[in-house]
């Protein structure tokens, strides 16, 4: 086994797992943003709204675009501080009336509510980044019947109701409110989709994992240490182990010749026997090159 880990080309295989990351990277981008182009277009919208939303008049252009792009907006309704509706963008059953307002609904949590006028239609109060995050995943039909308090209740009299989702931005200024009431479709496979690059992404940092131990396995061995061991630990605690495998070099000298690596204060290399350090011309103790004295005996060395 040693003899081939010895021979594995790791600059270069590190090269090529950096381009192949980078690659892979920029496919799974453009296939998720291609496939949930439409749901990322619409937090992108939606967030925009919300960042300008000290600025009235500027969210009402950016509304009719969002809710032209969006299949999953049902309707966009602007209300004075009366609950009128003095905008609408796509001109929805709920802006047939003349004013916009909501009941709670009867048996269910809180954030649930009715429309005055059709009680076959059930709003869920949605908070800004829940939406965003239904969004994407789009799977709320189980999570509302359980968490809706009597689930029976919920089978017997609201499973034949429509649900949509509501969210809102208020203007403390003017009273007026923006309603944003959508209905989410799931992106055919979409989850199979996030699965495969969960997937991906696993499988590369595992690849990583497994070649920094191997990298540390064939350092070890060339340094004639145990490679087992700090493979093992690199294994183990990845990082951590390269750290802790670098300081234990550091604090060690390399034999030029071999590449066996040894304490300090060794003349000659255990391994091949060449010699490592000068020593003093008198009491033979190791002397660094720099040194006037022998730090043991005090002879003058030059
Ligand atoms: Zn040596
Ligand atoms: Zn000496």
């Amino acid at each position: 086994m040693n003899k081939w880990i010895e021979k594995i080309p790791f600059k270069k295989i590190v090269i090529f797992y950096i381009i192949l990351v980078i690659l892979v990277g920029i496919i799974l981008m453009v296939w998720i943003g291609r496939k949930f182009q439409s749901k990322i277009n619409f937090v992108y919208d939606y967030h925009t709204i919300q960042e300008n939303s000290y600025n009235w008049e500027e969210i009402k252009d950016n509304l009719q675009a969002m809710s032209d792009k969006s299949e999953d907006v049902v309707d966009i309704l602007v209300l004075d501080n009366e609950n009128k509706i003095t905008y609408t963008s796509k001109k929805s059953e709920f802006a047939d009336q003349e004013k916009f307002s909501l009941t709670k609904a009867e048996n269910m949590p809180n954030g649930y509510f009715t429309s005055s006028t059709n009680d076959n239609i059930i709003f869920r109060l949605t908070s800004d980044k829940e939406l965003m995050i239904t969004t994407v995943l789009s799977n709320f039909d189980t999570e509302i019947q359980k968490e809706s308090e009597d689930e029976v209740f919920y089978q017997e009299n609201y499973q034949e109701k429509k649900i949509f989702l509501l969210s809102y931005l208020g203007n403390k200024n003017t009273g007026e409110k923006i309603y944003f009431i959508t209905e989410m479709h799931q992106i055919p496979n979409g989850r199979t989709y996030i699965k495969y690059t969960l997937a991906i992404i696993m499988f590369l940092f595992m690849i990583y994992w497994v070649l920094l131990a191997l990298y540390i396995y064939q350092n070890a061995l060339k340094s004639k240490l145990n490679p087992y061991l700090w493979g093992g630990i690199t294994l183990i605690t990845n990082i951590a182990g390269v750290v802790i495998y670098l300081i234990y070099k550091q604090n060690q000298k390399t034999c030029f010749q071999c590449g066996a690596l040894q304490s300090k204060n060794h003349i000659y290399c255990v391994h091949c026997g060449t010699k490592l350090n000068e020593t003093c011309n008198q009491c033979g103790s190791v002397i660094n090159e720099q040194d006037h004295y022998c730090a043991r005996c005090g002879k003058k060395q030059r």
